[in-house]
C-alpha cells in the first residue's frame, strides 16, 4: 500500500558542524518516519543571487555526503534549489558576466537580481547551472520554488514584467508601438483599454506556460530520471497572472505531476482564521490543478520557534489538509540557517502520532474529483472578464470568498470549473457571474438553486439580467455612507423571532435591490431610528440573495441570523446537501461508488462530544477512521435531516467518516 510521504525541507551548511547536522537529520527521519529529504541550496540567508558552479561546489559536496547517509537509511533525497528568477533582491546584485535582463515593473523600477523569465542569457546560465545540480545530486524530485511567479518580487510593483522583451510582446499582440508609460496608462489609467488589458494578461499567461516548458526541457535533457515538483502560492495571486494551470503542470512534468499547494499560515493563528484562508485559497488551487496531480502541500513556519507554531497546531495543519487528497506533506519547519532538526519543538512526535490516520485516509482511495457539495464556479481566466480596472489590485478575484464563507460554518462545497449544472445548489459570488454567458446564466437559474450575494447581483444588473432574480434595480451603497444600521428577519430564525444583526461596515457594502413578483423578502434593513431602509435577504423559487458585497473577511456575515436564513434555504432547496451548521467545524463530502466519505475538521478550541451533521443523505451504516488508521463501525442516530455520529472530536483535529 502506498504510504503518506513526509518530506523534510532542510538546508545543511558546509562547515564544521556539517557531520553533526547530517547525523541529526538522519536520526530524526528514522525516528519519526520521514522517508524523503528535500535539500536546499542557495536558500534564504545563504542566497547569493544567481549562484555560480564554483559557489555551489562546497554545498554540493555536503549534499552528496548527506545523500549517501540518507539513502543508506532508506530515505530518498530530493533537491530544492531556492531560486529560479528570484523571489526578492535583498540588496544582492548580478555577478560579473551575468548580462541578464532584469524584471521591470510598470513604473520602470528594475530588480537587482530578479530577472525576466524570458531572457535568453539568463536561460543559458540557468540551464547550465540546473543541469550541473541535477547531474551531481541526481535527486528523486527537483522542486521549482515559488519565485515561479510574475508578482510579489520584493520592491517591484505587483503587475508582472514590463522589461523590453515583454514590451515587445505586448506591442506585437496589439500591433502597436506603445512605450511602457503609454501602455501603463492604457492598462490602469483614465484611458484604460480592454484590448491592452487582454494583451497583457495573454502574454503573462503564455510567459508562465512557456517558462514551465523551458524548465521541463532542461530537466529532461539532464536525463537523471528526476521528476519535477512545483510550489505555488495563493489562488487569487496566480489568477492575476492568468495562470494556465494545466499548461504549467504539463510543461514541467517528467511523467508525474507533483504539486506543493500553499497552506496559508506561516505563523500560527486561530483554527477558524486558518480554515477560512484554506477554503479560500488551497482548495481553489487544488481545483485548478489536473485531477491526477500528486499533492504534497507546503507546511512552513515563517520563523522557527514554538512561539511561531506549536506542535499541536502543526499537527492540525497536516490533518486538516486531507480534503486536498494528499500523497504527503513538505515541511519547512526548522531554521533555514541550518541547525538541523530541533527536538525540543516536539514536531516529530506530533507528526508520528498522526501518520497511521493519514495512511488510513490514503487507503480509502479517494479522488479529488469525487468531492461534492454546494457548487462554486471558478475560472482561471476570470481576470480577463473583470471590468473597471483602475489599478492592479482591482483585478483580484473575490469569488473564492464563497468557499471561505460557506466552509467556515461547515457547508460542504466544491469549487468547480463547470459552467452547466442541473439540480444542484450553486453559489454565485462576485466576478464569477461574469464568467458565464447570458444563456449559461439563464440555464443556471432555471435548473438549480442559486446562493447569490450583492456583488454578483450588481454584475447581473450591469448586464440587464436582473429578471433572473426577479428584480428591477440594484444599487451599491458603501457601508456607513448612510444611516443604514441593522437588519431584521420577518420570521423566526434559530428560535428567535424578528432576529436582528448589524449592517455596519463588518457586513460589507449593502446593495439596495427592488424586486418584482417572484421574490419573498425574508428580512428588512433599517436605519438607527428604526426607519425602513430597504430589502434584506430575498428568496425566490430558485435563489436566495444576501444583499451585501462579500469580498473580504466580513465578520457580521457570520451572524446566526444571516447564516440561519441561508441554511434554511439549503435545507429546503430539494437538492442534496450536507453541513455541520457549526461555526469553525468544516465539512468536506466525497461521494463515489463506495458511499459517502465525510471529513470533518474541528477548527474550534472546544471538544465536540459527537459529530452532528444536517443532511438529506440517508444512512444505513457509519464507520469512523480511527487514529490507528482502521475503519470501525460506529453507532449513529438519524432523525429527519439531523445525523448524529457517536464519536468525539478533539479541538484542532479531524475525523473521517464513511457513510453507506
Ligand atoms: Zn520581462
Amino acid at each position: 500500500m502506498e504510504e503518506f510521504l513526509h518530506c523534510l525541507r532542510i538546508q545543511i551548511v558546509p562547515d564544521v558542524e556539517e557531520e553533526n547536522r547530517i547525523n541529526n537529520i538522519v536520526a530524526f527521519c528514522k525516528e519519526y518516519g520521514f522517508k524523503n529529504v528535500m535539500l536546499f541550496i542557495n536558500a534564504e540567508e545563504y542566497n547569493v543571487g544567481h549562484m555560480t558552479k564554483e559557489e555551489a561546489e562546497p554545498w554540493l559536496k555536503t549534499m552528496l555526503r548527506a545523500k549517501k547517509k540518507l539513502t543508506e537509511n532508506g530515505i530518498s533525497v530530493s533537491l530544492n534549489p531556492w531560486m529560479e528568477i528570484g523571489h526578492t533582491d535583498r540588496c544582492r546584485t548580478l555577478k560579473a558576466g551575468q548580462n541578464f535582463t532584469l524584471m521591470e515593473d510598470y513604473n520602470g523600477k528594475k530588480g537587482t537580481t530578479t530577472v525576466c523569465p524570458l531572457d535568453e542569457n539568463w536561460r543559458a546560465y540557468f540551464a547550465d547551472f540546473y543541469t550541473h545540480l541535477l547531474k551531481t545530486v541526481k535527486p528523486e524530485v527537483v522542486w521549482v520554488e515559488d519565485d515561479f511567479r510574475l508578482h510579489n518580487h520584493g520592491k517591484l510593483e505587483y503587475g508582472g514584467c514590463f522589461c523590453p522583451i515583454h514590451m515587445k510582446l505586448y506591442n506585437e499582440k496589439l500591433g502597436t508601438n506603445y512605450s511602457r508609460e503609454e501602455f501603463k496608462d492604457r492598462l490602469f489609467g483614465k484611458n484604460a483599454d480592454d484590448a491592452v488589458k487582454r494583451a497583457w494578461l495573454s502574454v503573462s499567461r503564455e510567459t508562465m506556460a512557456e517558462y514551465a516548458r523551458f524548465i521541463g526541457d532542461v530537466v529532461k535533457k539532464a536525463d537523471t530520471g528526476t521528476q519535477v515538483g512545483l510550489m505555488s502560492s495563493a489562488a487569487d495571486s496566480h489568477s492575476m497572472e492568468a495562470r494556465d494551470w494545466h499548461a504549467v503542470a504539463n510543461g514541467l512534468s517528467q511523467g508525474k505531476k507533483i504539486h506543493r499547494i500553499h497552506l496559508p499560515c506561516y505563523v500560527e493563528r486561530t483554527g477558524k482564521d486558518y480554515m477560512f484562508e484554506f477554503n479560500r485559497s488551497s482548495m481553489a488551487v487544488r481545483t485548478f490543478l489536473p485531477n491526477d496531480s500528486m499533492i504534497y502541500p507546503e507546511l512552513e513556519n515563517g520563523a522557527f520557534s514554538t512561539f511561531i507554531k506549536d506542535a499541536r497546531f502543526l499537527q492540525f495543519q497536516v490533518g486538516s489538509a486531507i480534503p486536498l487528497i494528499l500523497s504527503g506533506m513538505t515541511y519547512d519547519i526548522y531554521d533555514f540557517v541550518g541547525n538541523g532538526t530541533i527536538a525540543e519543538h516536539g514536531y516529530g512526535e506530533a507528526l508520528r502520532d498522526i501518520t497511521p490516520y493519514l495512511n488510513g485516509v490514503m487507503s480509502l482511495g479517494l479522488s479529488f474529483a469525487d468531492l461534492t457539495g454546494v457548487q462554486i464556479p471558478i475560472d482561471e481566466k476570470t481576470v480577463f472578464n473583470r471590468k473597471h480596472i483602475g489599478r492592479f489590485e482591482d483585478l483580484r478575484p473575490e469569488e473564492f470568498f464563497a468557499g471561505a464563507y460557506l466552509g467556515s460554518y461547515g457547508v460542504a462545497y466544491k469549487y468547480t470549473k463547470e459552467k452547466r449544472f442541473c439540480g444542484e445548489n450553486v453559489a454565485l459570488f462576485g466576478g464569477a457571474a461574469d464568467n458565464f454567458t447570458d444563456g449559461e446564466l439563464a440555464d443556471l437559474f432555471r435548473d438549480n438553486f442559486v446562493l447569490i450575494e450583492g456583488g454578483a447581483a450588481l454584475r447581473l444588473a450591469e448586464r440587464g439580467l436582473l429578471s433572473l432574480i426577479s428584480a428591477k434595480s440594484a444599487e451599491r451603497i458603501p457601508y456607513e455612507s448612510t444611516l443604514l444600521s441593522y437588519e431584521q428577519s420577518r420570521g423566526e430564525v434559530g428560535g428567535i423571532a424578528k432576529r436582528r444583526t448589524s449592517s455596519f461596515g463588518k457586513a460589507g457594502d449593502y446593495v439596495k435591490i427592488e424586486y418584482e413578483n417572484g421574490a419573498e423578502i425574508l428580512s428588512d434593513a433599517f436605519e438607527n431610528t428604526g426607519k425602513y431602509f430597504g430589502n434584506g435577504v430575498a428568496r425566490g423559487k430558485n435563489f436566495i440573495l444576501n444583499p451585501y458585497v462579500m469580498d473580504y473577511f466580513q465578520g457580521e456575515q457570520f451572524n446566526p441570523m444571516r447564516v440561519g436564513l441561508l441554511q434554511n434555504a439549503i435545507e429546503s432547496s430539494g437538492n442534496e446537501y450536507m453541513f455541520s451548521g457549526r461555526a469553525g467545524v468544516c465539512c468536506y463530502h466525497y461521494k463515489n461508488s463506495g458511499g459517502h466519505t465525510v471529513m470533518i475538521v474541528n477548527a474550534t478550541v472546544g471538544k465536540l462530544p459527537c459529530i452532528s451533521l444536517k443532511t438529506n443523505v440517508p444512512v444505513r451504516e457509519a464507520y469512523v477512521l480511527g487514529r490507528d488508521g482502521a475503519l470501525k463501525k460506529t453507532q449513529f442516530e438519524q432523525n429527519g435531516n439531523a445525523l448524529k455520529i457517536l464519536c468525539e472530536l478533539e479541538y484542532l483535529s479531524t475525523a473521517t467518516v464513511v457513510l453507506k
